[in-house]
């Protein structure tokens, strides 16, 4: 068996794979505790690892990285090309998880049912606090129309709103399919209700959100984001928090580093989960088994 190592494995994704498996990220602090580095040819990994040149150069026989994530922010993938690394994520391990996901912050963020059952827990049976927003009639934005921005559109489509997108590719044809049309951005933000963030990590996406965007959003908007947590500027959120319904985010800027200081915990109207979206039975098997093609294919 060719020497693998997996790192940041859970107890749901244990199961589908074989060879050394660390609970912990891969991280220079964390050296010390990998058997056999320096004979390690495959090594397969989640986000919460940041891989650069200085973890790299302690794997002297690395020919394949895996991360089994959509994304590949974590990773300095031109040291991995100088060093001849392949790099292979999990693109497509399940849209509909997360686009799942996204639409239970939407609802959630439309009828603050996090907010409303904390309130019964502590004794306090009354809806007068609770006010939702209705779906039918509204506008909805989305931001990044690839796989997790398409499949959110298709479950929306029974909720009668009207769709409006921004992307910097336009798909016409899921624009006619599914009957949403394109817009600029600060269109999207003037007109849009339900805001969902569907954009990868890249330097032009970084801070997409910005100051100038907060000030152009409608005043009661719920923004859900599930897409990563820098596309948002949060200083510029945490300035522009009081005008939103609801802020829903399953990420969240610098996420290694949360600590209960956050501020954005100081707003009852933010739903936070720990980058849960792409976290069900269903995805976690799919990841599992395509890492291990991956491996056996090499
Ligand atoms: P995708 O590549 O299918 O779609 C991304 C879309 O963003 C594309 O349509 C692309 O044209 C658009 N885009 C890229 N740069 C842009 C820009 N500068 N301005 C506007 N649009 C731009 O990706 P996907 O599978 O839909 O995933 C989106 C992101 O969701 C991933 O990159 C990942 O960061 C995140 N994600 C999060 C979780 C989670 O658990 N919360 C799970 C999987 C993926």
């Amino acid at each position: 068996m060719k020497p693998v190592a997996h790192f940041n494995v859970d107890t749901h994704i244990h199961p589908f794979l074989k060879g050394q498996t660390y609970p912990f990220s891969l991280s220079v602090g964390n050296l010390i505790k990998i058997k056999g580095k320096e004979k390690i040819e495959i090594i397969s990994l989640k986000s919460q690892s940041s891989i650069d040149e200085a973890i790299l150069c302690r794997f002297p026989q690395l020919k394949l990285l895996i991360t089994r994530t959509v994304g590949t922010d974590h990773i300095d993938l031109v040291a991995c090309k100088k060093r001849g690394i392949e790099v292979k994520n999990i693109p497509d391990y399940g849209a509909r998880n997360i686009a799942e996901h996204a639409l239970a912050l939407l609802m959630n963020g439309a009828r603050s049912i996090v907010q409303a059952n904390g309130s019964v827990h502590r004794g306090l049976f009354s809806y007068e606090d609770f006010l939702g927003t209705s779906f039918k009639g509204k506008v909805l934005g989305v931001i990044g129309t690839g796989r997790i921005g398409l499949e959110l559109i298709r479950l929306t489509r029974g909720f009668d709103m009207k769709t409006v997108c921004f992307d910097a590719f336009k798909n016409s044809d899921a624009e006619k399919e599914l009957g949403f049309s394109y817009v600029s951005l600060p269109v999207l933000l003037k007109v849009a209700d339900f805001i969902s963030i569907h954009v990868p990590l890249l330097d032009s996406t970084r801070h997409l959100m910005g100051e100038r965007e907060m000030g152009m959003m409608k005043k009661g908007a719920v923004l859900v984001n599930t897409s990563r947590g820098e596309i948002i500027d949060e200083k510029a959120l945490l300035r522009h928090i009081k005008k939103c319904k609801a802020v829903c985010l399953d990420v969240i800027e610098n996420e290694k580093r949360f600590t209960l200081r956050n501020p954005l915990l100081k707003h009852t109207n933010v739903i936070l989960t720990p980058h849960i979206g792409f976290y069900t039975d269903d995805s976690i098997e799919t990841i599992g088994k395509k890492t291990e093609e991956y491996i056996t294919h090499y």
